[in-house]
């Protein structure tokens, strides 16, 4: 048993005045941390069967890629515009800071697959949100939307309501 915790700092007023950012460096500086945290986000899935796992540009990259290793899925970036190389969909969102879109390549899920959504940091919700709704688009069902940290006053569990959420840490 590992406390996850003393693995994210906080920095405050980054990127800008009045927002605290949740740093996970240091859990990836931590080999221990990172596999603590692999098998607890896997035992949260109680074995439910995964045949993509998404990661959100771009912190979410990290840890999606291992729990798709070990998931034995497959894993699929969704990223900023214009990042992608081969034909996409869009889907606009809000952001704790700004707004922006997000992207998905249009042969990145196939009709029923069973779909991770993972991203390190759980705020408005707004980001998670719009990559659920890229995966929708492609036909993909959504088993669970997961996340190291959840910033619980931000209420982004709510806009994530019609589906299951996990997060590792919450704040
Ligand atoms: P949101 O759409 O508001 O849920 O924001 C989540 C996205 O923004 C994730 O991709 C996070 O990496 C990033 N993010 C938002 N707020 C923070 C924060 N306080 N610390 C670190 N990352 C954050």
């Amino acid at each position: 048993m590992i406390n996850l915790d003393q693995y994210i700092r906080d920095i405050p007023d980054f990127p800008k005045k009045g927002v605290v950012y949740k740093d996970i460096s240091p859990m990836l500086q931590s080999p221990e941390a990172m596999r603590f945290a692999v098998k607890t986000f896997i035992e949260n899935l109680k074995g439910e069967k995964i045949d993509k796992v998404i990661g959100v540009e771009s912190r979410g990259f990290f840890f999606a890629t291992l729990l798709a290793e070990k998931l034995n899925a497959g894993f699929i970036p969704i990223r900023k515009p214009g990042k992608l190389p081969y034909k996409t969909h869009t889907e606009a969102y809000e952001l704790e800071y700004g707004t922006d879109s997000l992207e998905i390549h249009q042969d990145a899920i196939e009709k029923g697959e069973k779909v991770l959504v993972h991203d390190d940091v759980l705020a408005t919700g707004g980001t998670a949100l719009a990559a659920c709704n890229l995966v929708e688009k492609l036909g993909g069902e959504i088993i669970q939307c997961n996340f190291l940290v959840e910033i619980g006053f931000l209420k982004g569990r709510d806009k994530l309501k019609n589906y299951q959420v996990e997060s590792l840490l919450k704040y």
